[in-house]
């Protein structure tokens, strides 16, 4: 099979190249390969996206999102197939590509209630003379995804904004490009009309081609930091509205009065849900003072999740074999490796859960995104001596606490350095209307992909200033 782009309604095979054939990380079948959109197929989906938008964006907001509600009850009768796909090609278990769909659904629910959110402010600003704002759509906007929620990241950006009244450009992974054509499909059965939503496979290649056309007003991206940076730059560099969001390296701090059994089992499904590979995953988690009940209590939930049951296989044999020398190498310089999840035998990308103890702050293991289910452990002796760590790591995405003490919660939420704060809670993914969005190295650019900001980032307002009286009081009026 092929993984072929969607130009106006239709799957086109066109472009430069094909990358090499993707094999499931699951159990190494062949799965296909991908069309590479060079600048010319690239400037196809931009002509057709402009053509659709002229009469999209001139749908009243009303109509436009019965396409949505329509396309939830289509996602959610064909959750089965999806979360089937998501699976094959990303390798998560199927419970949880269903779960990342599910929070895709949520974010369709929020886009279908624009029109109670879209109105917009008026104010008599003095006599007879009101200010008042619209929303427009800005057009022609694009999405970057990558490989770790194939369904659910696009559905981070394509709701909100086709129900904004643009039309949309997206570039999924090419490490898991046939997901999004079974959204396309459905799109269509919903009634969206042709060029509404497109779909570009490929690489940097493709991404370049995106940042640089000059017909696409805006992009989000979410991906690897170093990739964020570039791609926010160079689209700023052609006058596109940005935002993209990169890596993370979460901590999750630990205090002695956290409850022992919930704070396990969280932690626990924070480091190794998704094999790791979320960028909410905790990474680090720090112990302060004695917690040894605690973390006996999470080795005992780890050991007993099994690889191909409750862990998902990694993306690629690369990618595998880059997290086992993280493990490898902290063996080596004397870590405590109490879980050691390598070696798996059974065939597919499989890294079992693995617990190092006994790590310092220049360790690799405390500094670098591993992305694999590795949760590395730090001791120290009080709460600012967590805090400085975690703060003095470049990213922040999320950072979590578990204790049963109010007022340590509530310190520990005003110092983190992270845009999105857990108490007991270790992935915490704000739901519509807070958005989803990381401090420092984790985002570029203003405002959250999700929630209210993301109607600010996909449309454009007209304030207007109208004096429809004859008195005249002062200058203005
Ligand atoms: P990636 O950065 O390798 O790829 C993301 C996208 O960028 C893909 O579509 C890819 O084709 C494209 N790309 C790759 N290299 C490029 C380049 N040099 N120039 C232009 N485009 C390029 O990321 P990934 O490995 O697919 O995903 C994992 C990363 O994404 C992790 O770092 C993870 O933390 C991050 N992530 C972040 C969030 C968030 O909300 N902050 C959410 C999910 C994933």
């Amino acid at each position: 099979m092929k993984a072929t782009h969607y130009l106006h309604g239709t799957r086109v095979e066109a472009g430069s190249r094909s990358l090499n054939p993707l094999t499931s990380p699951v159990d190494g079948a062949p799965l296909g390969s991908v069309a590479v959109a060079d600048a010319t197929v690239v400037d196809q989906a931009v002509q057709s996206a402009q053509k659709a938008f002229q009469s999209w964006s001139l749908v009243p907001v009303k109509d436009r999102v019965q396409v949505l509600y329509k396309f939830k009850a289509l996602v959610e009768q064909n959750i089965g197939d999806l979360a089937k796909q998501v699976t094959a090609e990303n390798g998560k278990t199927t419970a949880e590509s269903a779960a990342g769909i599910a929070r895709g659904i949520e974010i369709v629910e929020y886009a279908a209630s624009l029109p109670q959110l879209f109105a917009g402010e008026i104010l008599e600003v003095s006599t007879g003379v009101d200010c008042y704002t619209r929303r427009f759509p800005i057009g022609v906007v694009a999405g970057i995804t990558p490989f770790n929620f194939p369904a659910m990241v696009p559905m981070w950006m394509f709701p909100m904004a086709i129900a904004c009244g643009n039309s949309f450009i997206l570039k999924p992974s090419e490490q898991v490009p046939f997901t999004p054509l079974l959204l396309a499909d459905l799109l269509k059965e919903s009634g969206l009309p042709d060029g509404v939503f497109n779909v570009v496979q490929g690489d940097r290649e493709t991404v370049e081609a995106v940042l640089d056309h000059p017909g696409i007003a805006a992009a989000a991206f979410v991906g690897s930091t170093a990739v964020a940076k570039a791609v926010y730059d160079r689209g700023i560099a052609s006058n596109k509205r940005m935002l993209t969001l990169g890596g993370a390296k979460n901590h999750l701090i630990v205090v002695p009065d956290a409850d022992p059994l919930i704070t396990a089992k969280n932690v626990v499904s924070s480091a190794v849900g998704c094999a790791g590979q979320r960028c909410m995953a905790a990474s680090v988690l720090i112990a302060v003072g004695d917690c040894d009940a605690i973390i006996d209590a999470i080795e005992h939930e780890m050991r007993n999740l099994t690889c191909g049951a409750e862990i998902g296989a990694i993306i690629s044999v690369k990618a595998k074999e880059r997290i086992e020398g993280y493990i490898a190498r902290a063996a080596a310089r004397g870590a405590k490796i109490r879980l050691d999840g390598r070696g798996q035998s059974m065939a597919g990308n499989y890294v079992g859960t693995t617990l190092i103890d006994g790590i310092t702050t220049e360790d690799e293991c405390a500094n670098d995104e591993i992305f694999g289910p590795v949760l590395s452990i730090l001791r120290v002796k009080t709460l600012d001596e967590a805090l400085a760590i975690e703060n003095a790591n470049p990213y922040g995405n999320a950072a979590c606490i578990y204790t049963s003490s109010g007022a340590t919660a509530r310190y520990f939420e005003m110092k983190a350095e992270a845009g999105m704060i857990g108490v007991n809670i270790g992935v915490p993914v704000p739901r519509d209307p807070f958005g989803f969005g990381g401090w420092n190295a984790s985002k570029f650019g203003a405002g959250d992909i999700t929630g209210r900001d993301a109607i600010s980032f996909w449309t454009k307002t007209k304030k207007v200033t109208a004096k429809w009286t004859s008195k005249s009081t002062n200058w203005m009026s």
